[in-house]
């Protein structure tokens, strides 16, 4: 059974863990990300935590890398050319050259919500259908389109940045720098922004886990807020899902990533209902919540890598 190491470093969290074909082999490991620490520090962390999960894993011991990260790359290179300010300086940083360095082994990088896309599409919510839009809401907002399990890639890797389709002119600033995205209105902070000026809380203050919390309070306002910031954002998503359903024609919209999964069934209906309301017949809108759960990037990283290793060469490593 060959296997991989994976890993997916989000904006908030990192995750590490042995992948093989049918899925993962043993348990993910999660450290925080601490992007305000700045990127060397998240890499050190990365491989630090990739190295203990191959020091503590059974045979048979992986033979590639999957690198799952914010951003997108150089396919050629391997190297960060795009990433938003989730992970501070993440861009130009040489990110398959530094972890074939560090462990060993030949390594591929890859956008952790395609990751995520590529995993949920062939084994989890998506498996057995053909096309599937797979959509991750955390610190960011990101989409991935699989078709058959294999990633629609686009003209330059990019294809289901959804997080950055236009909703509101001007608007509020998002992670791209640009004003008015569905991710300034969505995400995971914005969601907690959102909940604090309903609570009359101080912004900075609030996390998504407060708004979590909120959900089930006892205080009826708190709770109250919490719901109407959930389902707002939810509705805001919707709307643009909604818009790319009728695009791309999918038979699924799986929906995932850690705020989503967290909200729950409050943000899953919002995002349900207006979908519903903007996809042309006979389009379906059906969104279902991820299988794989927070374990999906780090799974598609897995699988990537082993693709790569059944398809081609091992890449040359760098020495
Ligand atoms: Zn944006």
């Amino acid at each position: 059974m060959a296997t991989a190491a994976a890993i997916d470093i989000g904006g908030t969290k990192i995750a590490a863990a042995i992948v093989a074909r049918d899925g993962l082999v043993g348990d993910v490991r999660v450290v925080a990300t601490d992007a305000v620490n700045g990127a060397t520090e998240v890499l050190s962390r990365s491989i630090g935590l990739l190295r203990s999960v191959i020091a503590e894993s059974d045979v048979p011991k992986p033979s590639a890398i999957g690198i799952a990260s914010g951003g997108w790359f150089e396919q050629s290179t391997g190297r960060v050319v795009v990433a938003t300010d989730l992970l501070p300086r993440w861009s130009g940083l040489d990110l398959r050259s530094e972890f074939e360095r560090a462990i060993g082994l030949p390594a591929v990088v890859l956008n952790d919500v395609h990751s995520m896309g590529i995993a949920e599409g062939r084994l989890g919510a998506g498996s057995g259908r053909h096309v599937c839009l797979s959509v991750a809401v955390g610190t960011g907002i990101g989409g991935a389109i699989t078709v058959d399990g294999r990633l629609f890639e686009g003209a330059h890797g990019m294809a289901g940045a959804l997080g950055h389709i236009p909703f509101r002119t001007e608007g509020a600033r998002c992670s791209c720098g640009r004003r008015g995205c569905v991710e300034a209105y969505a995400s995971g902070p914005a969601i907690a922004a959102s909940f604090a000026k309903c609570a009359r809380r101080r912004d900075s203050h609030v996390v998504l886990l407060d708004v979590v919390n909120a959900m089930i309070s006892s205080e009826e306002p708190m709770r109250e807020c919490a719901r109407r910031a959930t389902a707002a954002a939810g509705a805001a998503l919707g709307r643009v899902l909604g818009g790319v359903a009728n695009t791309i024609d999918p038979d699924v919209i799986v929906l995932g990533g850690g705020a989503a999964l967290a909200l729950g069934d409050v943000f899953t209906e919002a995002v349900r209902s207006a979908a519903a309301d903007c996809v042309i017949q006979p389009i379906s809108a059906s969104v279902v919540t991820a299988h794989l759960g927070t374990a999906a990037g780090v799974v598609g990283a897995g699988l990537v890598a082993l693709d790569a290793l059944a398809t081609r060469e091992p890449t040359k490593i760098v020495s």
